[in-house]
C-alpha cells in the first residue's frame, strides 16, 4: 500500500533518482542474487547506465551510489564519507565487497559503464546489471528504473533500447501507462482512497476531515499511530538537521568541480547577528537583505541543497534536487508563526504529500521525465499546500496554493550546469520556497474558488513535459549546461 510518508525518504545527496534510486536498485539487485544464492558464484559485476543516468550521472555521484548499493548499502543509513571516497577505496585493489559478504574484481573504467547513446524506452533513467563468474559466464542479468523520488521499478534484460535522443514508440514508455505510476496505489484498507485533487477535496466536505485527517485515516489503516507519527517525527528531526548542518558547514566549497561557493554559513552569521536591523537603527536597504522572512527562507533552502549538493543526509521531499523547499517553508512556519508546534508539523507534511501523491501518481516527480517542473513545481506546490493547511485553510483553499505553486512552474527545465545538483538548482530552490509562501498569500485571501484546477495544473505539467525536448530533461546537453563555460 502506497503510503503519503513515502514523498519524504530519508536519503543521501545530490540526487533522489540519480544517487537514491540507482542505490536502491544495486542493492534490490544483490538482494534478489543473495536470495537466490548466486553471490557466491559470482567474480564480477558490471553495471550500464543509460540515458540520463549516462550522461548526469557522474556529477550526479550514481557510480558511487551503485557501489555503495552494490556493498548492500541504502540510502537511510550509508555512511556518507563512506559514499564520498568509495571509487577511490575501490581503486585501491580494483574489487568491490559484493553484499557485504564477498570481495569480488572490480574495474571501474571496465565494469561501470556509461552508454551515452542510448536509452530505455520505457524510462530516461535505466540501468542494467550483470553478474559473472570466474568463467566469464552470465550469472545474473537485471534491469531497473530509477522513476523519480528514489523510487525504483524493475523491467526486463531485453526491453526495448532506443537511440538517446529519440522520442519512445507510442505505448513503450511508462508515461503510457493510464493512470500514471503503478506503484502508487493504496490497498483495499485505505478508507479514504483518492486518485485527483478534485476527489481529494470532495472526500474532504463529504467527510468534514482536513485533508491531513483524511490522509491520517488512510495511513493508521495498515499502521498503528505510533508509527506513523514516528516516522513523521523522524522525517521532521532530519529536516532540522540538515538545515542545521547546512547553515554551520565549515566546508566553503562544494564539490564537483564548478567551485561553487557554500553560502548558508555566511548568510546564517550575518541574518543571526543581524536580525534586529530595523531597531538597531540599520538602513533600510540592510533591513530589506537582511531581516525580511523572505531572507530567512532563502537561508533554509540554501542549506539544505547545499547540504544535499554536497552528499549530506537529506529527507527526499519529493525529491532531492528540490528537497530545499519544503523544509525551507515547513521552518518558516516554525519560527515565524507564533502558534506553531509539533502538531501543525504533521500537518503540514501530511497535507503536502497528500498534493506529492497526486503528482506521482498522475504525472512524474521526474527531472529526468518531465523537466525541473516535475521535481521543484512539485515541491513548490506541496509546500503551498502544507502552509496553507497549517494556517488554517479550508480544502479548497488547500487545493487552490497548490495549485498556484504549480501553475507559475509549468515548463520549468531542467539544465543543470556541469550534471551537478547547484546551478541552478540551490538557489531554485529558495525561489521556489517564497514562492510557495506568496501562493499562499494569495489562496488564503480568496475563498478557495479559483478557475485553474489543480488536477489541470498538474495534467498540463505532464503534456508539457511529454513535449519537452530531451535536452531539457536532466541530460546537461541545453540551456544553463550549454551555455555556462566550464573552467
Ligand atoms: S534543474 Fe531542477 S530537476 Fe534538474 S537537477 Fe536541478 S533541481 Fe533537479
Amino acid at each position: 500500500m502506497f503510503s503519503v510518508l513515502d514523498m519524504f525518504t530519508i536519503g543521501v545527496g545530490p540526487s533522489s533518482s540519480h544517487t537514491v534510486g540507482p542505490m536502491v536498485a544495486a542493492h534490490a539487485f544483490v538482494a534478489s542474487m543473495r536470495d537466490a544464492g548466486l553471490v557466491e558464484r559470482t567474480d564480477r559485476v558490471r553495471v550500464t547506465l543509460y540515458g540520463s543516468l549516462s550522461l548526469t550521472g557522474l556529477g550526479h555521484g550514481t557510480d558511487r551510489a551503485v557501489m555503495a548499493g552494490l556493498e548492500g548499502n541504502v540510502p537511510a543509513t550509508v555512511d556518507t564519507q563512506h559514499m564520498l571516497r568509495i571509487r577511490e577505496t575501490c581503486a585501491l585493489d580494483d574489487t568491490l565487497n559484493l553484499a557485504g559478504v564477498r570481495r569480488i574484481g572490480f574495474d571501474y573504467d571496465r565494469d561501470m559503464v556509461f552508454d551515452k547513446w542510448r536509452r530505455m524506452a520505457a524510462h530516461p533513467n535505466g540501468m542494467r546489471f550483470q553478474a559473472f563468474d570466474a568463467d566469464g559466464n552470465l550469472v545474473d542479468e537485471q534491469v531497473w528504473y530509477s522513476i523519480g523520488g528514489g523510487f525504483i521499478r524493475r523491467g526486463a534484460p531485453d526491453d526495448l533500447m532506443i537511440g538517446i535522443h529519440e522520442r519512445p514508440p507510442e505505448g513503450s514508455s511508462f508515461a503510457d501507462e493510464d493512470g500514471g505510476d503503478s506503484g502508487t496505489d493504496f490497498g483495499p484498507e485505505a478508507p479514504y482512497p483518492f486518485s485527483s485533487g478534485s476527489e481529494l477535496v470532495a472526500l474532504c466536505r463529504e467527510h468534514h476531515l482536513s485533508i491531513a485527517e483524511l490522509v491520517w485515516a488512510n495511513e493508521t489503516a495498515t499502521r498503528s499511530a505510533v508509527q506513523v507519527r514516528t516516522d513523521i517525527d523522524k522525517v521532521w528531526r532530519v529536516m532540522r538537521e540538515c538545515v542545521d548542518h547546512g547553515c554551520t558547514s565549515t566546508e566553503t566549497v562544494l564539490p564537483g568541480g564548478l567551485d561553487v561557493p557554500r553560502r548558508a554559513p555566511r548568510m546564517y552569521e550575518r541574518l543571526a547577528s543581524n536580525s534586529d536591523v530595523l531597531k538597531r537603527g540599520r538602513s533600510r536597504r540592510d533591513a530589506v537583505l537582511e531581516s525580511s522572512d523572505a531572507a530567512w527562507v532563502n537561508l533554509f533552502a540554501l542549506a539544505v541543497s547545499e547540504e544535499n549538493a554536497g552528499g549530506g543526509r537529506i529527507v527526499t521531499a519529493p525529491t532531492n534536487g528540490s528537497a530545499g523547499i519544503i523544509p525551507a517553508v515547513l521552518h518558516y512556519y516554525w519560527h515565524f508563526m507564533d502558534d506553531a508546534n509539533e502538531e501543525g508539523v504533521v500537518t503540514f507534511l501530511l497535507t503536502a504529500g497528500a498534493i506529492g501523491y497526486l503528482f506521482k501518481r498522475n504525472a512524474s516527480i521526474s527531472g529526468a521525465e518531465v523537466g525541473c517542473q516535475g521535481e521543484v513545481g512539485s515541491a513548490c506546490s506541496m509546500a503551498a499546500a502544507g502552509l496553507a493547511a497549517v494556517l488554517g485553510g479550508t480544502p479548497e483553499q488547500v487545493e487552490n496554493a497548490a495549485e498556484i505553486g504549480i501553475e507559475h512552474n509549468l515548463g520549468l527545465t531542467c539544465d543543470p550546469v556541469g550534471g551537478l545538483v547547484q546551478i541552478p538548482c540551490i538557489e531554485r530552490n529558495a525561489m521556489a520556497a517564497n514562492t510557495a509562501i506568496n501562493a499562499v498569500r494569495m489562496a488564503m485571501l480568496g475563498d478557495g474558488s479559483h478557475i485553474v484546477t489543480l488536477d489541470q495544473a498538474i495534467e498540463t505539467m505532464r503534456e508539457t513535459g511529454e513535449d519537452m525536448m530531451a535536452k531539457y530533461k536532466e541530460t546537461s546537453k541545453g540551456g544553463l549546461a550549454v551555455n555556462v563555460v566550464e573552467c
